[in-house]
């Protein structure tokens, strides 16, 4: 018989936040720790509005399972299987509660979560820093903190994109990655911004267009002198073959997909399909951000930067060391309260 409790988890930005559908200041994250056999584990979800998630939506969720029937939390695809199957959506309740069950699954063998799933060695990526829109004088700001890290991710999707990169590229010539959020609303628009980001030194663009627009998107890939990475697109396993012909890559958050046993099975199909994999998160503490790292060691891109946006992190455990991600050496997700 599994329990488990659910709390909230205030975080609050560093700098107001923003993307090209949104600006706040702080986020509510949802936590779940699961006590069996005197181990603890613990997993965190970030609900999202894009996905029709709030705090209150998932707790609501999350109060209506009943875990009684299970005997160990180390039965994951069998408990996935029965929440899966509760109620569409509310993907992130589903992510927190599949941490906490793989954190608990690991820490109850003895061994840091990759290499409970077989991983021998970290491949230590660099993550990208974002840069969220904001005016482009605190744009620059941003991006001279940012200085510890090697790749910037740019919020775009306004109609100030150009002088937005312009700026930035103004005080730096580190690799820069694009995040449009479904911003540009034709393929004509996306090609003549993605032409011009291109003679700018920028490695891929992420989501250029709204996913509604999907059937849009082959005419865009073949275009299109960077590679394309789908994530409004890309929610769960079902979608990734659809997005073959359409994008390069997908970016895979735990957020989106439910979890990593969910997550995993996306990095393996994209592999088969030729599409490169991206790991990328939502707002949140280091429960999450290093619940996704250790996803990201089957990655070849690595955006696992949520936590270093918040002020108020009461957790510790993934670790950026000259902008590389590094696992502590701990059972489990590898985390655990400040002190
Ligand atoms: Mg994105």
């Amino acid at each position: 018989m599994i329990s488990f409790q659910y709390e909230p988890l205030v975080l609050q930005f560093r700098h107001p936040f923003g993307i090209s559908r949104w600006t706040r200041t702080e986020t509510t994250s949802v936590i779940v720790r699961i006590l069996h056999d005197g181990i603890e584990g613990v997993g965190e979800g970030s609900p999202n509005a894009r996905y029709g998630e709030t705090y209150d939506s998932a707790s609501h969720f999350l109060s209506h399972l009943d875990l009684t029937g299970f005997d160990s939390p180390a039965e994951i695809p069998a408990i996935m299987a029965y929440v899966d199957a509760l109620a569409p959506g509310e993907w992130s309740a589903k992510a927190a509660l599949d941490a906490a069950l793989h954190d608990w699954w690991a820490k109850s063998i003895g061994l840091p979560l990759y290499k409970a799933w077989g991983i021998a060695e970290q491949n230590r990526l660099i993550t990208s820093f974002t840069i969220g829109i904001d005016t482009t004088e605190v744009m620059v700001r941003k991006t001279q903190e940012a200085s510890p890290y090697g790749i910037l991710k740019v919020k775009v999707g306004t109609d100030r994109d150009q002088e937005t990169i312009a700026a930035i590229r103004s005080v730096t010539d580190k690799p820069i990655r694009v995040d449009a959020n479904e911003g540009w609303k034709t393929k004509e628009e996306a090609l003549e911004r993605i032409e011009w980001l291109a003679s700018e030194g920028v490695e891929f663009v992420e989501q250029p267009m709204p996913a509604a627009q999907l059937m849009e998107m082959p005419w865009l890939k073949v275009r299109s002198p960077l590679p394309l990475i789908a994530d409004e697109n890309c929610g769960r396993l079902h979608d990734v073959d659809s997005l073959q012909d359409a994008f390069h890559g997908i970016n895979i958050k735990i957020d989106k997909s439910g979890g990593l046993l969910e997550g995993r099975k996306m990095a393996l199909r994209a592999r088969e399909l030729g599409l490169s994999v991206m790991i990328g998160c939502m707002s949140s503490s280091s429960v999450a951000i290093s619940a996704a790292a250790h996803l990201a060691l089957m990655a070849d891109y690595a955006d696992l930067d949520g936590h270093l946006l918040v002020g108020n992190d009461p957790y510790e455990g993934i670790q950026v060391e000259e902008g590389r991600l590094l696992l502590p050496d701990w059972p489990g997700l590898g985390v655990r309260l400040r002190s």
